[in-house]
């Protein structure tokens, strides 16, 4: 039965080959609740949970410095709202198409179900590419893209934040442009905004701080910690850069990333102050990072990250970007934990490798899952007209990966799955989701 629906969305889906992957993932971790809960088998629950409640797909016309016009396409897909309005960020990419925000929407959906937090799944995004882009240009992009997208949001609507490519700049534009239009400060609209006009503190942070709580917390279940352990994170960008930043602060070594120009390592730990500097300030390159450390980084332009012995290995560029040689190579050099600081970056035959070598595997749905939840405590801020210090709002952070972390290993162990937090994000996201929808009736 499940293969049978599996077909009936690749089908109704043609060419979305990222949805059709994560849809299949959840699938098939569902077979042991079906097993023991014959009721939840139930066709037209999960054909409702895989098809959007609604998607949006837009023009973005916009003019460049030198005066030449561009035409993007803006989507934004409302995946689910039983648990709560949609939520979920932007991505700005030239890759974005409907297949890959479907798969980020469907993703989300069951993250945020998993952070306890009252918020339903979307995503959008647009194949804009921001690289190279002056500052005026990202505005006037923003800017028509908000235009359009306004009227589908609102704080008990619809609530974009950031993902690839969309950070506290485009959030502010999008902000402004949405103020202008609708006459309303209103806040919770959406999140990562600057602090001091209604952002969270610790919200940047969040993702990668969240990540590391996640990954400490999936060792310690066997007996391990993470101090002392070499660390290595793909990509370099807010997730990457606050990941190594928090595995640091916990006594970890962070030795190498990545963009998309190749991989720099440094054994002793790359120096985070510079690397802020270059990849999140000036928006650089990361061999620039190395050649202003002199000897002490080594860049291999074109290289692959994971060929860099460590026992925890934090995959947070993009998906699919971890595949079955990478997780070969890093289980004959001893890894112990891998943990997705971005969305479903291992492919499937990766995931199976580390799974059969017994590493911890945390899947991004639950690991990365604190940077939507922050957001929530973002919204929870604005609601009340409130702001929280860093030190409050990163502990309600490390309260809710613990949670996550427990739920998910708890639900594994329930169906029978120990250690394996797939099964167990999977089956818990869909418990919670699935009740919900049902409580709610056909709608
Ligand atoms: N883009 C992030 C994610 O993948 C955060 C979304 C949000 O804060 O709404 O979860």
């Amino acid at each position: 039965m499940i293969e049978k629906l599996y077909d009936r969305i690749l089908h109704r889906n043609p060419g979305e080959k990222e949805f059709h992957q994560a849809v299949w993932e959840v699938l098939e971790s569902l077979k042991p609740v079906f097993a023991r809960r014959p009721e939840l088998l139930d066709e037209a629950l999960i054909e409702r949970l895989c098809e959007p409640e609604r998607q949006i797909i837009f023009r973005v016309p916009w003019a460049d410095d030198s005066g030449k016009i561009h035409v993007n396409r803006g989507f934004r897909v409302e995946f689910n709202s039983a648990l709560g309005p949609y939520k979920g960020g932007l991505r700005f990419h030239p890759s974005v198409n409907l297949g890959i925000i479907k798969f980020l929407g469907f993703e989300q959906t069951l993250k945020n179900a998993l952070t306890g937090m009252p918020i339903g799944g979307g995503k959008g995004g647009s194949d804009f590419d921001p690289k190279g882009r002056s500052d005026a240009e990202v505005m006037r992009f923003c800017q028509s893209f908000m235009t359009e997208l306004y009227r589908h949001l609102g704080e008990y609507t619809d609530i974009p934040a950031g993902d690839i490519g969309v950070g506290e700049r485009e959030i502010g534009y999008l902000f402004g442009q949405y103020r202008r239009i609708t006459n309303r400060y209103e806040s919770g609209v959406l999140t990562g905004k600057g602090v001091l006009w209604g952002g969270s503190q610790a919200r940047s942070e969040a993702t990668g701080y969240g990540l590391v709580v996640f990954t400490a917390e999936m060792l310690k279940t066997r007996g391990e910690e993470l101090e002392g352990k070499r660390v290595v994170v793909s990509g370099s960008g807010n997730v990457a850069v606050h990941a190594m930043e928090k595995a640091q602060q916990l006594g970890a070594t962070p030795i190498a990333c990545s963009d998309s120009g190749g991989y720099v390592v440094e054994e002793k730990g790359i120096d985070l102050d510079l690397l802020k500097q270059v990849k999140l300030v000036e928006r650089g390159r990361l061999s620039a990072y190395a050649e202003r450390r002199g000897g002490a980084a080594r860049f291999v332009p074109g290289g692959r990250v994971w060929e860099v012995p460590c026992e925890v290995a934090l995959p947070s560029a993009t998906q699919n970007e971890l595949d079955e040689d990478d997780a070969v190579t890093l289980v004959r050099n001893g890894v112990q934990a891998v943990g997705e600081g971005a969305n479903m970056p291992t492919t499937p035959g990766g995931v199976r490798v580390l799974r059969e070598a017994g590493v911890l595997f945390g899947p991004g749905k639950a690991a990365n899952a604190g940077g939507v939840a922050t957001s929530a405590l973002e919204m929870q801020q604005n609601a009340s007209r409130d702001s929280w210090t860093f030190e409050h709002t990163e502990a309600r952070l490390t309260e809710i990966m613990r949670h996550i972390h427990r739920l998910c290993h708890t639900t594994a162990e329930r169906y029978g799955r120990p250690g394996d937090y797939v099964a167990g994000a999977n089956i818990a996201g869909f418990e919670l989701v699935e009740e919900a929808m049902v409580a709610q009736g056909l709608v």
